[in-house]
């Protein structure tokens, strides 16, 4: 006993001859700047966006015949190739159009996912700049380095619906390895026509998503997708790393903290895994929301910009020297529950003891902040909320039709839309602080 007491001492000695050293010193950050180029192009691709806007399409919902419509003359041009790809299982013409006879190819596929429509309104605007008549040397140099293939809109049915998977159900980006649909059939043999070497898997994801822990809600989540469960770096994938670093370095400057780096677990499923497996370099890009972005204008400008650069980056060669530093160093792209959590107020229900829970609350419609409803209450402590308002001191009134009244009493209901006020007192009528949700 006596020995290990005599061991804790000495243990308890060096403890504290460890809290006598110096701190290590704060790791050095180095700061690398983006190309001036790809910057140059990024700024340019924003006034793209601005002046070459195809404004037939506004908002996030349009359908097939819409876009078709908008883009008809636009690519009813010498600078373009138009062609039906294949038919959509809903019977919808899956298009493509190619512009520009350089030795790189580019294939971009868009909306896979019927609801995720952010960047089919930016290649939209991106066609409508590659086929302007007058002499531009960005244009000029993409026609002559790059063939840029497109697929706006992979999933036309499930645009008709503004659903994700297609018109029977199956989600296209799961079946990249059976290719059961003609969807995903159509990617794949375009893919394999025009061999193509470098791929962007343009998606919209969850609005309810951060920028890293308690970060702010991701506007973009960029990955270059693994090709294996192991998930290393063969020379495909790291091509492909380097153009999400370009992508992550232009937007970071533009949008800071608002990136993200999305998990590359590995997905036997998945299009942009697998595309990185048949040699494509493969970029996905999920636009995500920002403030006051209802339907996601901005961010469709800053798929327009971002996609130039990296485009541009591509034709001049400019990608051996790119550093990673970018892409690596972003923060990880983080699913949360709830965006408000009323910690610590008194609940009071008619009928019941008044009791002390936390509640929270999440928008329905996470893009346009809209439809609040009561997701969990109880002991919440550790669940995370992007913002937590201190009810400590304050008493929760619920207001009907949030509550459930029967005889036996007044009770909450989960996913019901939210509506409490939280005053000083226990009373209904004592001083209001606040209300959350309900009518105003
Ligand atoms: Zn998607």
């Amino acid at each position: 006993m006596a020995e290990r007491m005599s061991l804790f001492a000495a243990l308890l000695t060096l403890a504290a001859a460890g809290c006598a050293h110096a701190p290590p010193p704060p790791p050095v950050t180095v700061e690398i700047a983006v190309p001036t180029e790809a910057t140059r192009t990024f700024t340019r691709g924003l006034s793209v966006a601005e002046r070459y806007l195809v404004s037939e399409i506004r908002e996030r919902r349009f359908t097939h015949d819409q876009l078709w419509s908008a883009l008809g003359p636009l690519v009813d041009s010498d600078d373009f190739t138009v062609e039906e790809a294949g038919l959509s299982i809903g019977g919808r013409s899956i298009m493509t159009v190619t512009f520009g006879k350089g030795p790189a190819t580019v294939l971009l596929w868009s909306q896979m996912h019927g609801d995720e429509s952010t960047a089919t309104m930016a290649l939209a605007d991106i066609i409508r700049f590659l086929g302007e008549a007058d002499s531009d040397p960005l244009r000029n140099r993409l026609r002559e380095q790059l063939t840029i293939v497109m697929i706006p809109m992979l999933n036309p049915d499930g645009a008709e619906l503004f659903q994700r998977r297609n018109a029977i159900g199956v989600d296209i980006n799961r079946d990249a390895r059976r290719l059961a649909t003609p969807e995903a059939r159509i990617l794949k043999e375009v893919r394999d026509r025009v061999d193509a070497d470098y791929g962007f898997n343009l998606h919209d994801q969850n609005p309810h998503t951060q920028a890293g822990r308690d970060g702010p809600r991701a506007a973009i989540a960029l990955l270059a997708p693994a090709a294996d469960f192991e998930r290393s770096w063969g020379p495909v994938r790291a091509r492909a790393r380097s153009v999400a670093s370009i992508i992550a370095g232009v937007l970071e400057a533009e949008i800071p903290g608002k990136v993200a780096r999305y998990g590359d677990a590995f997905n036997p499923r998945a299009f942009g895994d697998l595309m990185q497996q048949w040699g494509t370099s493969t970029v996905l890009i999920e636009s995500g929301v920002l403030d006051d972005d209802p339907e996601k204008q901005r961010l469709r400008a800053l798929n327009v910009a971002a996609l130039l650069a990296a485009f541009d980056t591509i034709a001049r060669d400019g990608l051996v020297a790119v550093e990673t530093v970018w892409y690596d160093d972003l923060p990880p792209n983080r699913g949360f529950t709830h965006d408000l959590v009323v910690r610590g107020g008194t609940l009071m229900l008619s009928g019941a003891e008044p009791m002390k829970v936390d509640m929270a609350f999440t928008w329905e419609d996470g893009v346009r902040r809209s439809g609040l409803v009561l997701s969990e209450v109880g002991d919440l402590e550790e669940e995370y909320a992007l913002e937590v308002i201190d009810a400590t001191d304050l008493y929760i009134h619920p207001e009907a039709p949030f509550l459930s009244l029967d005889e036996s009493g007044a009770w909450l209901l989960i996913d019901a839309p939210a509506a409490i006020t939280l005053r000083k007192g226990p009373d209904r009528e004592s001083e209001l602080v606040m209300r959350i949700g309900g009518h105003h």
